[in-house]
């Protein structure tokens, strides 16, 4: 049984992380979305329960996903599910220092490998960051995020303007 762990905040989760999420189920025989919950971070878009709705919700038609969340350390959670290794996506270079030294500390601290998987397509460029800005700034989301998210970010972002 392999079993792989793709941790990430996915505040909110975008069409790239679904199109990682269908690569990376095809690569194992179980793939454990973890959603981190980072305690200093007080301001998040989307509740962990909503994050979960969504991506149970456009992951649905895949048949070997779990999704859970995690506070700690991600080595913690990955030993906890029995992760052989965590997967991660790669969409630039800054994204490659910044993983390249996670992924090393990672491995030291526990042996744990991390993968990573090119990001490819029209959603290369695509951060949850860059949503949270074009929802605060009322852009359109369609082409971005799944169908269901868009209603829920503009009410949140109107309320938060408010
Ligand atoms: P974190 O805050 O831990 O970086 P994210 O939710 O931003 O979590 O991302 C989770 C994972 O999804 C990361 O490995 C990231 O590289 C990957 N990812 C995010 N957006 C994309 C995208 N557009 N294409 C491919 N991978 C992506």
């Amino acid at each position: 049984m392999f079993k792989a762990l793709l941790p990430g905040s996915f505040d909110p989760p975008t069409l790239g992380h679904l199109s990682l999420i269908a690569r990376a189920a095809k690569l194992c025989n179980v793939l454990v979305i973890g959603i981190g919950k980072n305690e200093g971070k007080k301001n998040t878009l989307l509740t962990i329960e909503e994050r979960m709705h969504i991506l149970r919700k456009y992951t649905e038609h895949l048949s070997n996903i779990e999704i859970e969340n995690f506070s700690g350390l991600t080595i913690e959670f990955a030993r906890k599910v029995s992760a052989k290794v965590i997967i991660r996506g790669l969409r630039s270079s800054q994204d490659l220092e910044f993983e390249r030294e996670m992924a090393e500390a990672n491995r030291k601290l526990s042996g744990l490998e991390t993968i990573f998987l090119i990001a490819g397509g029209e959603t290369t460029q695509l951060s949850s960051s860059l949503i949270r800005e074009l929802a605060k700034n009322k852009g359109s989301l369609s082409a971005f995020i799944p169908h269901e998210l868009e209603k829920i970010l503009w009410e949140r972002m109107q309320t938060r303007s408010e």
